[in-house]
């Protein structure tokens, strides 16, 4: 199911490519971009920013690399115009401000937001890092891992996500450990649960390596990326028992 939805995605991404105009090309030694009409001066500033990136996010998860995005294995990274021609594209939902297909390496988004070099960027080179260290199609990694770990790279935007959580807990809307994991596809969530999703996710990734370490979290995603199986994963890295105790770990943490 989930590699038919990808699979889809890839073909709407190709067939609207061959469509759409000849891009411009700017190249730096990770990164090609492609654009129409953006400035000249952010196709620099976007290319800066995802070569510091390339390198912090990498060290920020503690992952070792083996997998160089160099010449002919670079990222793709596609800037429309605006938010309408990204979504004919992409075939995102209206909230969307950016997609990864880290399979391909590309990443589509367009300049609007002005917060984008500092949140969509990392954001999107983080899904595409963390796929490449635990493997593309794994059946271990949720979406609310794959989310949190992409979101943890935009920690200014989540400063507030755990009062947010301690809220949601007091008051209600908290959505439980194994609800959170059933969900595959945001695309038909309304904008609060899209909220509690996102900031749920970043929470607990961002106390997975505040309470225990980077190198745990390097170990955890080895061993994912080695028994593709989440609950596996978290006994042999955490000594949690599945997800349930994941979640009163972390809610305890939450509470403190
Ligand atoms: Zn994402």
């Amino acid at each position: 199911m989930r590699k038919y939805f990808v699979f889809f995605f890839i073909f709407i991404f190709f067939n609207n490519l061959s469509a759409s105009e000849k891009f411009k090309e700017s190249r730096s030694t990770h990164f090609i971009v492609f654009y129409n009409n953006a400035p000249e001066g952010f196709i620099q500033s976007l290319l800066d920013k995802a070569e510091f990136y390339y390198e912090s996010i990498t060290e920020d998860l503690g992952f070792r690399r083996f997998n160089f995005w160099l010449w002919d294995n670079r990222a793709k990274i596609y800037i429309y115009d605006d938010a309408n021609s990204y979504r004919l594209a992409s075939n995102q939902p209206a909230w969307s401000g950016g997609a990864a297909m880290p399979s391909h390496k590309i990443i589509q988004s367009f300049p609007a937001s002005k917060d984008f070099l500092d949140t969509i960027l990392p954001h999107e080179i983080g899904h595409i890092i963390f796929r490449e260290f635990v493997g593309l199609n794994n059946p271990g990694v949720t979406l609310w891992l794959d989310e949190g770990v992409a979101s943890y790279q935009e920690k200014r935007r989540y400063a507030q996500a755990d009062a947010f959580i301690r809220r949601l807990i007091d008051q209600g809307g908290f959505i439980n450990l194994e609800k959170l994991s059933s969900y595959y596809s945001l695309a038909n969530l309304d904008s609060g649960l899209i909220d509690i999703f996102y900031a749920q996710s970043y929470s607990i990734v961002n106390f997975l390596i505040k309470k225990f370490g980077r190198d745990k979290f390097v170990l955890f995603c080895r061993n994912l990326r080695d028994y593709r199986n989440l609950d596996d994963a978290l006994r042999l890295t955490y000594t949690l028992q599945g997800i349930n105790q994941l979640e009163k770990a972390w809610v305890d943490y939450l509470k403190k």
